[in-house]
């Protein structure tokens, strides 16, 4: 199976949340409770239980009409994931990569301790992963693994009606990104694709990344806390020091 990625057209999301809907029924996962806190947006954030979470952000424009951005978030099944280096650095194996597709896989039956989340919920760029406390494991978008064998289209893809959603063969989809950020150029000078070249999950925005999502671009690429990065310099050190001493 050919490497994979996503492209996410924002200028043509409505916000029917229709993709929201679709992964939580695929994934047969509960509904959160929640309740109505003055926005579109419901539930509040992304959760063990909500891999797919439709961001609405409505900007005020002096003297205009405000303007409404709609962000559907998910995992970006980074090219080289930080949250798998993060985690196989503290000696866990809960998180794979599938090297056939390129899709980011967290295994539920895999323990992790509620510390060792933390870093690895640090280390990823676009705060994605989520925790069961209780549980003692992670969850998050799996690109519709069990899906895409079959040949079908991930869920939330074949849910959304606007074409906002787009899944296929990395190379088209790279391609159709880049025709529609042309199209579009002529009309938001601002038009981007977030992160392109690091990611499966490629995002065309028209503003800047902030007004959409905290989390919409990398705040740095590298993603690699501090914490995990002394922990990698030091071990072979430390290892060292056993066998001398
Ligand atoms: S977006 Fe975050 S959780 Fe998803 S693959 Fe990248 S680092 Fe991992
Ligand atoms: S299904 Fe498509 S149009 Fe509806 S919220 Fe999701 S991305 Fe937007």
């Amino acid at each position: 199976m050919a490497d994979k990625s996503f492209f996410i057209d924002t200028t043509k999301c409505t916000a029917c949340r229709g993709c929201q809907i679709a992964c939580k029924q695929w994934n047969k996962n509960p509904a959160t409770k929640t309740y109505q806190r003055g926005s579109h947006q419901n539930p509040a954030d992304l959760s063990f239980f909500t891999y797919k979470l439709v961001r609405f952000s409505e900007i005020e424009v002096p003297g205009g009409e405000p303007k409404w951005y709609f962000f559907a978030d998910q995992c970006r099944h980074c090219m080289e994931p930080p949250c798998m280096a993060t985690a196989e650095s503290l000696g866990s194996k809960a998180i794979t990569k599938d090297e056939a597709n390129g899709s980011v896989l967290f295994n539920t039956k895999v323990k992790v301790k509620a510390e060792d989340f933390k870093t690895i919920r640090e280390s990823c760029p676009y705060d994605i992963p989520r925790y069961h406390e209780k549980m003692g494991v992670m969850a998050k978008c799996t690109m519709c693994i069990d899906r895409i064998k079959e040949g079908l289209l991930p869920a939330c893809v074949k849910s959304c009606p606007t074409g906002a959603m787009n899944f296929g063969d990395r190379k088209t989809l790279v391609e159709m990104a880049n025709k529609r950020l042309e199209e579009v150029k002529n009309l938001y000078k601002e038009a981007m694709l977030a992160n392109a070249d690091d990611v499966r999950a490629i995002y065309l925005l028209v503003d800047d990344p902030k007004k959409y999502h905290k989390f919409a671009v990398a705040a740095n690429t590298i993603g690699i806390t501090r914490k995990v990065a002394l922990k990698r310099l030091l071990s072979p050190l430390r290892s060292l020091n056993r066998m001398i001493g």
